[in-house]
């Protein structure tokens, strides 16, 4: 292997949590063990999306980052500007994400098992 310099080749990305090169088709970054799996893109496979919508509710809920997530773009702004309607609307909506009563903004429901 030649000495790398600046240059980022073609068929490599940097890793978004170390910032490491890391070959665009690795599944995991060697460096910090990031995943890279990709998300399956079967439309009704909801299950990767699930996960996303909790854990974007869990920890971003205040800035409504699970409804722009879900296209729930309006709803996403009025929750950034009342911070999650104080707290009290993301609960909701992560109790909704976990019961399985939540839907993206084409009315299909977010589950775990798709
Ligand atoms: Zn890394």
């Amino acid at each position: 292997m030649s000495t790398s310099n600046t240059t980022k080749p073609e068929h490599q990305i940097y890793c978004r949590e170390c910032g490491n090169l890391i070959s665009k088709k690795a599944s995991m970054c060697p460096h910090c063990g990031l995943s890279y799996a990709e998300a399956p893109k079967q439309p009704f496979n909801a299950e990767p999306r699930f996960l996303a919508t909790l854990l974007l509710c869990w920890f971003l809920g205040v800035f409504g980052v699970h409804r722009f997530y879900t296209g729930h773009t309006t709803i996403g702004i009025i929750q950034l500007f009342t911070l999650g309607g104080c707290g009290i609307w993301v609960i909701i909506d992560f109790i909704l994400i976990v019961t399985g009563g939540y839907k993206d903004s084409n009315g299909v429901p977010i589950r775990a098992n798709g």
